[in-house]
């Protein structure tokens, strides 16, 4: 009877015991009904238990007494095997149920590290950088989600460079360059070489006053013409009054020393980020092709923030540079050239 007791007693204070036990049965089903089916057993055991305390209450003869003293014994016993065999199931119910939940909670846990370090890429990743490059995570295909102020460069519809063909031929108005010998300054701005110009370089189109602002360079050429690209291009930045941008973009391919592209390589800084300001002038307007045919087409800045509304204007006829002039600026920008972007059914014209 003591046993019986004790036994009942253990299954009632195994559940919250077992609790703690790290998981031993490898589970396979959560199985929901463990727990109630515990409570279930357990109300079995006890009325089972309280309906053999009157058999003992009784005290009839000396035989009688024996005899019922050993039908309670083998009664007894009987219970016993019943509530171990409970208790074996019980406990082997529990263990599965604990398993099981064991391993709901690692599966929860890895979600959770999963989701932190989602969270964690998403936060390295701000609204506001403002480094870029042309290769990698920060590379054209991001750079749009790098600055919310670049949105432009992912979502926008007039983008630069694109891959210039089906132009309209039409009789052209001529781009009045008025360029003269200026002073500059020579910078390497860790994307490329860039010649800022103090003022008075102007060119002039639909009765509109553009003045340069820069010139740049990039490898390989960022436009291409009827899926052709160059060896270089050069970027020359022009702004009006009202601050609308128009670029000319000249071509360079390997040829003969280009003796202003040599002023500017003379000057070049020796470190990223620095500015050389030579006492001499240049004069960019012995940088332009002969020929002043050109392509044009409403497009974008080709670097971030990608601004559209930008007028391009791109010269057909190539300008030259040597092959070392090429080498050299290789060896500082071996590639720094965003991917053509998509016409986007944008009208071209060309001169006829
Ligand atoms: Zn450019």
């Amino acid at each position: 009877m003591r046993t019986l007791i004790a036994l009942i007693a253990c299954c009632l204070v195994l559940p919250p015991a077992l609790a703690n036990d790290p998981p031993k049965a490898a589970g396979h089903e959560a199985s929901a009904e463990a727990k109630p089916d515990a409570h279930a057993s357990a109300e079995t055991a006890k009325p089972s238990a309280s309906a053999a305390a009157p058999a003992a209450a009784a005290k009839p003869s000396a035989a009688a007494q024996a005899q019922s003293a050993a039908a309670m014994k083998a009664k007894e016993d009987e219970a016993e095997a019943e509530l171990s065999i409970k208790i074996a199931n019980r406990l082997a119910a529990m263990r599965a149920n604990q398993a099981a939940r064991a391993a709901a909670a690692e599966k929860q846990r890895k979600a959770n590290v999963a989701k932190k370090t989602e969270a964690v890429t998403v936060a390295a990743m701000p609204a506001h950088g403002t480094h870029w490059s042309y290769e990698g995570e920060l590379g054209p295909a991001n750079w749009g989600k790098i600055n919310v102020d670049w949105a432009k460069c992912s979502t926008g519809n007039r983008q630069s460079p694109i891959d210039i063909r089906d132009g309209m031929k039409v009789d052209l108005e001529q781009i009045v360059f008025d360029y003269k010998p200026s002073s500059f300054s020579v910078t390497d701005n860790g994307h490329t070489i860039q010649v800022s110009l103090s003022g008075g370089n102007y060119i002039t189109l639909q009765n509109r006053m553009y003045e340069l602002v820069q010139f740049h360079f990039h490898r390989p050429s960022e436009e291409r013409i009827n899926g052709r690209g160059f060896e270089m291009v050069v970027h020359l930045v022009h702004k009006d009054a009202e601050g609308k941008l128009a670029v000319v973009a000249l071509m360079l391919e390997r040829g003969k020393t280009h003796p202003t592209i040599q002023t500017v390589w003379n000057n070049l800084p020796l470190e990223k980020n620095d500015t050389v300001n030579p006492t001499i002038v240049l004069d960019v307007s012995e940088m332009l092709p002969n020929r002043r045919d050109y392509y044009t087409f409403m497009g974008s800045l080709t670097t971030p923030p990608c601004t559209e509304g930008v007028l391009w204007l791109v010269m057909k006829e190539p300008v030259q540079a040597s092959p070392q002039q090429m080498a050299l600026f290789s060896r500082l920008y071996p590639l720094n050239a965003r991917p053509i972007q998509a016409g986007a059914g944008r009208v071209i014209k060309e001169s006829n």
